[in-house]
């Protein structure tokens, strides 16, 4: 059969699981739409929203079975550009076509039902809507509560007050409020002055202004790395060209957007899932329309249509929030760079810990290394500490209470962290051992004392304490080890009139409860801060003096040969937080292996020389990143399931220049009911991995074993 006899159809990504695109025919009387066009098609008994991503000809023997496509909703929404990122991405983590969807479009435009675009002018004030009566519409009264210092840019004020466009709509009939063309906003308000480092960098990135060009800006905490950012960006924006930047989901606080929009003199666009899909939809199409230049983003933000970008930042490139945990497994910071490349501009990743990654892209001269080697201005690194722990009793070490006194009755602050949420992560029997599980993983519960009740952190599962032991009735139920909950009353305890703030997911009902915490502790009277995390990430807070990490000891023996990396980030990230205000820093390890070699490094207070030495290793060792590594993972409730399938993936992986181990237990081998095993692939390159791993996707899929078991890839995976 000659090509011509074929129908010319259009090749869609739906949204579902399945490694393939579907072919559809034009809508009636209508020609194909072209690639990037918001289609909606039939789809078994459903009606859903694709999006068209090439033309060309049917299957001839599928021909009988094309339907059309039902209405073209927006031709060519997403730019060619957009739709080849997608392709590279979709094919090197291995992940369905049709995620295309999800991660092209926000919520709002994958819905059936069609959206309205806002219109794009700004809205100011009426002298009706200044005098008005509000206080029954509280909604009305936030919007003209904004409204009060000038007129803004209608997006901007739905976004920031999360208002829906109704209540903007209503108060433009009542004659509250008008249409304007918006003035330019006000000039930028200069930074501070940068030393000679932060003045080289900004050149560096200048100079690489119209091209492709990877750079690694390590700066040692405190050096003033987003003083960097924000200087090359100014500059980049006066070239009316657009800057991205992304940011750890915890990293994104109104704090640095405030600062970032009084430095640049530009509206921020943010875009992160905490928003509402609104609110997410005015940032996509301020940016797909060129009206957002500065756009301040979470990994998702990656995928965002920007017509002119002229610079692409990733602050904090170490952070593994950047790496999506289900779904498309893609990493934010590395689809970054692809992004930079395809678009021809220079990429900034910044970071005082940065990731091995970089690292070794900076050995293999793929990155520039741009270096910030001090502190900015007057503050200095902290003085580091070991304390060893060999034979004190639990509870409170005296070294520490010692530090503790001495840097509170000199005004300071101290930060003591902890990861581990709740009271006791064990709760023993002292008769017969028993100890509280979780039935459904393969792990302890954690000891809930405020809610008086058992949780499992990995699937969820909750609860009650027992009041005796449900083994042998003994009433003598003990709390083993410590939590940020038992820290902190063990704090209050020995620290009766100094204020104690917890900061973890169950103290902070919210992002706002947080960021007014960090206003509060920014006011500099003295206090105790225990937290997780949370607390040891990036954020500024002059008044700390001494900072405290109270368990490394577990990172030091885990079977995942990332943990030495993360926990020298967590160290030199929470060491970090010690005196960047004028007054000296102190910073204390606690642990009872102080021989080990990982501490003796770390002691030194470089994190850098640690990170080249555990690169050296990694090296080696033939693992990443000086190898490629992906995982097949499969999950059952029989476990037999998971790994006969993993066995029969196993033969058809195999293959010259891949090295396939397994199935091997997860490191927690069950989890939420799931019986979890795992397929280690391994290439010296990563072509032949990506290669191997996508011309085997579709014959997977066939298998009858893969239907008895959930099972996806995950190309350079962060967790094992
Ligand atoms: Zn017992
Ligand atoms: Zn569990």
């Amino acid at each position: 059969m000659t090509r011509a006899a074929a129908p010319a159809v259009a090749r869609v990504a739906v949204p579902v699981p399945l490694p393939r695109l579907f072919d559809y025919l034009a809508p009636a009387g209508q020609s194909l739409p072209p690639a990037g066009s918001r289609v909606l098609v039939p789809f078994g008994r459903r009606r859903v929203v694709g999006l068209v991503m090439d033309q060309g000809h049917a299957d001839p023997a599928a021909g009988h079975t094309l339907k059309p496509i039902e209405r073209v909703l927006d031709p060519g929404l997403i730019a060619a550009g957009q739709l080849e990122l997608i392709d590279w991405c979709a094919r090197y983590y291995a992940f369905a076509p049709g995620e295309a969807v999800n991660l092209l479009l926000p919520g709002a435009l994958r819905r059936v039902r069609a959206f309205r675009a806002p219109a794009p002018a700004g809205v100011a004030l009426t002298e009706a809507g200044r005098d008005a009566e509000l206080s029954r519409a509280p909604r009305q009264a936030e919007l003209r509560e904004r409204l009060l210092e000038g007129p803004l840019e209608r997006d901007k004020l739905l976004a920031d007050t999360g208002a829906g466009s109704d209540v903007l709509r209503r108060m433009e009939r009542q004659g509250l409020v008008r249409g304007v063309e918006l003035e330019q906003l006000p000039a930028a308000r200069p930074g501070p002055e940068l030393n000679a480092e932060q003045r080289a960098a900004v050149a560096a990135v200048l100079r690489r202004r119209r091209r492709f060009a990877p750079m690694l800006l390590a700066g040692v905490t405190g050096s003033g790395k987003t003083e960097v950012y924000l200087a090359a960006a100014r500059r980049i924006l006066d070239m009316n060209r657009q800057v991205l930047i992304l940011a750890p989901e915890i990293g994104l606080t109104p704090q640095l957007v405030r600062r970032i929009e009084a430095r640049l003199g530009e509206a921020a666009w943010l875009y992160h899932s905490d928003l509402s899909e609104g609110e997410r939809l005015a940032t996509w199409q301020a940016a797909r329309a060129g009206r957002a230049r500065v756009v301040v983003a979470t990994r998702s933000g990656v995928f965002l249509p920007l017509p002119d970008p002229g610079l692409i930042i990733v602050d904090e490139e170490h952070d593994s929030s950047f790496k999506q945990a289900e779904g498309a497994r893609y990493h934010g910071r590395d689809v970054a760079v692809l992004r930079a490349r395809l678009a021809g501009v220079p990429i900034l990743l910044g970071s005082a810990t940065p990731s091995l990654e970089s690292l070794h892209n900076v050995e293999r001269d793929r990155y520039e290394l741009l270096e910030l080697p001090r502190r900015a201005g007057a503050a200095r690194q902290p003085r580091w500490r070991i304390l060893d722990q060999r034979g004190s009793p639990a509870g409170l070490d005296a070294g520490l209470i010692e530090a503790m006194q001495r840097h509170l009755d000199e005004g300071g602050q101290v930060l003591l962290y902890r990861n581990r949420r709740g009271y006791a992560p064990v709760l023993m029997c002292s008769e017969c051992g028993w100890q509280a599980d979780c039935q459904r993983c393969d792990a302890h519960l954690t000891f809930h004392r405020a809610g008086k009740n058992l949780q499992c952190h990995h699937c969820g599962s909750q609860r009650p304490q027992p009041p005796r032991c449900p083994e042998c009735a003994s009433p003598g139920l003990i709390a083993l080890g410590a939590g940020t909950e038992r820290l902190e009353e063990a704090v209050r305890e020995r620290f009766p009139d100094v204020p104690v703030h917890r900061v973890d997911r169950d103290a902070m009902g919210g992002k706002h409860d947080f960021e007014r915490l960090l206003e509060q502790v920014r006011g500099g009277e003295p206090c105790i801060l225990v937290g997780t995390q949370m607390l040891a990430k990036g954020h500024h807070l002059p008044g700390v003096t001494l900072a405290a990490v109270l368990d490394v000891d577990q990172a030091l023996f885990s079977a995942d040969f990332r943990a030495p990396e993360r926990l020298g980030q967590t160290v030199a990230q929470v060491a970090g937080r010690a005196g960047r205000g004028d007054r000296a820093g102190e910073f204390l390890l606690l642990t009872r292996h102080p021989e080990h070699p990982l501490l003796e490094a770390l002691g030194r207070g470089d994190y850098r020389s640690y990170a080249w030495a555990l690169l050296e290793e990694r090296v080696q060792a033939q693992l990443p990143p000086a190898s490629a590594l992906a995982l097949l993972r499969a999950e059952a409730h029989e476990a037999a399931a998971a790994r006969d399938f993993l066995r029969a993936a196993s033969g058809r992986l195999a293959g010259r220049g891949i090295d396939v181990i397994g199935p091997l237990p997860a490191i927690m081998s069950r989890r939420g009911g799931y019986w979890r095993f795992q397929l280690w692939l391994q290439a010296e390159s990563r072509a032949a991995l990506v290669n191997r791993i996508s011309a085997c996707l579709p014959a997977l899929h066939d298998m009858d074993s893969a239907r008895r078991a959930r099972w996806h890839f995950d190309v350079d995976p962060l967790e094992l």
